[in-house]
């Protein structure tokens, strides 16, 4: 997003072993980051140490893709298709690294990293082992979460995916998907096609990086999609979903039913804020906005789903030395 102050100091971690030390060796203040994509730090910065994970390894066996932590997302999704390995392509062009994948299980258009994941390597900050973790012991499940999430115990070092050797996708799920390639629900196509349509719709909605679109200088969604254990009366026109710990309405619709269109805030930080222009869930850097300008919109945005709705949204991306108030 371009906004938040200095590290004190700074380690760029290029291989597991030196990820494994730096985060033994960096003591209880620090912060890891893979791509930065998903994080907000504070004008003021992080008074301790950034261990930067930049590991680099990414091998095809058979069908399995083992991937170290520091490598971008996206080559990964490239790899696949070049070996003709299938179920990755729906998440195309999501910026970030790798190790951060299972951290929210990352998701798009009807898919998430958690369904192809078979492992993932961590090292637990706590007791100091490094330990593989299957599928099932992540804690996936409900929206955008894990055993990794809100907790700076464990490290994701490496994750190994298991894929469906086919040219063919999984079959697709996500209406949106399905139109832009003209299958119904459910259909496979050759999933470098699915790559190709994810890409545009993406690119469309301002969801792929790019330098001198300020539409994509943003964390991605800023806040999660609400699940709710009882839906308020006031929200119950808003699309419904099920989610293992409840209902999952979407914050998206819930932002614009609440008056906020797309572009606005232009008022916030003389201009150098404004939700996007091509989707309201994306709080976006117009240009020399500061953490403060960002989280100013964000918590005028919540307050108005607030009092519409009675739902407090929360923040998708990780905050350092910023909050909402
Ligand atoms: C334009 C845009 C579009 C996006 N679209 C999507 C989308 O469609 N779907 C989606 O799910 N997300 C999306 N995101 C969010 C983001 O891409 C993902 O959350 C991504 O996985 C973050 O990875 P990262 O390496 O950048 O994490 P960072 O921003 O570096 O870190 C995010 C959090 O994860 C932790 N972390 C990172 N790496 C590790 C590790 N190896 N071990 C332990 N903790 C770690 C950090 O400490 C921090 O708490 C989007 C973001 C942007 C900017």
């Amino acid at each position: 997003m371009r906004v938040g102050g200095p590290a004190l100091s700074l380690i760029v971690a290029e291989s597991t072993s030196e990820v494994v030390d730096a985060v033994r060796a960096a003591g209880t203040s620090l912060l890891v980051i893979g791509g930065g994509s998903n994080l907000l730090v504070g004008d003021s910065g992080f008074d301790g140490t950034v261990v930067k994970i930049a590991s680099s390894s990414l091998v095809v066996d058979g069908d399995r893709v083992i991937v170290d932590a520091g490598v971008e997302w996206d080559t990964v999704v490239i790899a696949a298709l070049d070996a003709g390995l299938a179920g990755l392509e729906a998440l195309s062009g999501i910026p970030g690294s790798t190790g951060g994948t299972p951290i929210q299980d990352v998701g798009a258009y009807g898919s998430t990293v958690s369904e192809t994941l078979e492992s993932v390597t961590i090292l637990d900050r706590e007791s100091g082992a490094v330990e593989v973790w299957d599928n099932a012991r992540c804690g996936f499940g409900s929206h955008r979460s894990s055993a990794f999430k809100y907790t700076d115990r464990y490290v994701v070092l490496d994750v190994t995916f298991r894929l469906a050797t086919s040219e063919m996708s999984h079959p697709v799920r996500y209406a949106a998907l399905a139109d832009r390639l003209g299958v119904s629900i459910g259909d496979s196509v050759p999933a470098r096609d699915v790559r190709k349509a994810v890409l545009e719709l993406r690119g469309e909605r301002g969801m792929v990086l790019e330098p001198v679109d300020h539409d994509t200088w943003s964390v991605g969604s800023f806040f999660l999609n609400p699940v709710l254990t009882e839906v308020p009366d006031a929200a119950r026109d808003a699309p419904q979903f099920d989610d293992p710990k409840g209902t999952k309405l979407s914050a998206a619709w819930l932002i614009e039913h609440a008056g906020f269109h797309r572009g606005y805030g232009a008022e916030f930080g003389a201009g150098t804020v404004s939700l996007s222009t091509r989707h309201v869930l994306a709080i976006t850097n117009r240009g020399g906005a500061t953490t403060a300008d960002v989280m100013a919109l964000a918590g005028h945005v919540r307050a108005g789903v607030q009092e519409r709705y009675g739902i407090t949204l929360t923040p998708e991306c990780r905050l350092v030395n910023c909050s909402l108030g």
